[in-house]
């Protein structure tokens, strides 16, 4: 059991609902076992700036239905250089931290991953992504709510879609990950989906647009942003450039993804993260992301969970190809 007196806690880089159920999860797990908590504003930034507080079983409470982050986030630049990771370091000492919670994405955890190595203090990490692009987790906290209002938007363009037999291309979150796009598409009864893991989504579509039935009315495509046409417009473009007849529309659904109440899946996660993570502190774990892997508790090295090679499976693209007959 290692001793630990006072953990610091920070939410980065882009925000996820469900963060708040895993800062509570976090705080009130560290307080049963006699541990102080520190909470860090606007991540490495709160840690270079020295902007912390004193959390207690109060600060959390009623947020844990709450989308974004108490905490605040922010993207910060001094933590890339050593210059500003010595002033954070030396303000975590300032305040008597002696490990670190991290709830955030890949970046989050390569900044992580980088201090563990340069300095002597443990920090353990939660996915709070709405990418679900980590590895060693099989969903991270905010992507079930995410997907759950990327659907419910689409279910609402469908009617107008179908009331005006209208064409839409719906752009999704996912600048290098189809994820959203995928698993959305397949919920929301898309024509096609294109996403960054496959370059043939647009000439696909095309494909389909020319050879598939021609009695449907109304169609809708999904598109993550990074598609492999270049953008939603993009592909809007095209699609009206070669197939006039059809009344094309792109509708973006943008920042909307990120907020929200989370779902019961996304409060449960980062329940269960939170106070897994306070747990592995005690036993002496560091530089891991606590995940959930086929139901249990699962951990990963910052420099595992940060590798790209989440495999789309064909098999969703396949059920698209079957169920858009
Ligand atoms: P999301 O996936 O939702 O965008 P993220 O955690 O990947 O979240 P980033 O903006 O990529 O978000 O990273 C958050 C912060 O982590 C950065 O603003 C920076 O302070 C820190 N960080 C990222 N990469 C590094 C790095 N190579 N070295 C030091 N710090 C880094």
């Amino acid at each position: 059991m290692t001793q630990i007196k006072n953990i610091g806690l920070y939410t980065s880089g882009g925000d996820a609902p469900g963060m708040n159920a895993a800062i509570r999860a976090v705080v009130r797990s560290a307080l049963y076992y006699d541990i102080e908590v520190t909470g860090i504003l606007r991540g490495y930034e709160g840690m270079v700036r020295n902007d912390m507080f004193k959390m207690n079983r109060k600060s959390v409470s009623n947020i844990v239905q709450r989308g974004g982050t108490i905490l605040k986030t922010a993207r910060c630049d001094a933590f890339r250089t050593p210059e500003g990771r010595k002033l954070a370091y030396d303000n975590l000492k300032k305040n008597n931290i002696d490990a670190l919670v991290a709830i955030g994405g890949d970046g989050t955890f390569t900044g992580a991953k980088i201090f563990g190595h340069e300095y002597d203090i443990p920090i353990v990490g939660l996915p709070g992504t709405i990418d679900n692009d980590l590895m060693g987790t099989d969903f991270t906290i905010g992507y079930d709510t995410a997907i759950n209002t990327v659907v419910n938007a689409v279910d609402k363009i469908r009617d107008t879609a179908e009331s005006h037999d209208r064409l839409f291309i719906v752009e999704v979150m996912g600048r290098d990950s189809g994820l959203i796009a995928l698993r959305t598409g397949i919920a929301a009864g898309a024509e096609a989906i294109l996403i960054p893991e496959n370059k043939n989504g647009m000439a696909g579509l095309l494909d389909r647009l020319e050879n598939g039935r021609k009695d449907k009315t109304s169609r809708i495509v999904i598109a993550a942003e990074g598609d492999d046409a270049g953008g939603a417009f993009e592909i809007g473009r095209i699609v009206t450039e070669r197939f006039p007849h059809y009344d094309t529309r792109v509708s973006i659904l943008g920042h909307i993804q990120r907020g929200g109440k989370p779902t019961c899946m996304d409060r449960v996660l980062a329940s269960r993260v939170g106070v897994a993570a306070v747990e592995a502190l005690r036993d002496g774990h560091r530089n891991e992301m606590i995940g959930v892997i086929h139901n249990e508790i699962s951990y990963t090295p910052f420099e595992h969970a940060i590798k790209h090679d989440h495999e789309i499976s064909n098999n969703f693209l396949k059920i698209v190809e079957i169920l858009s007959l």
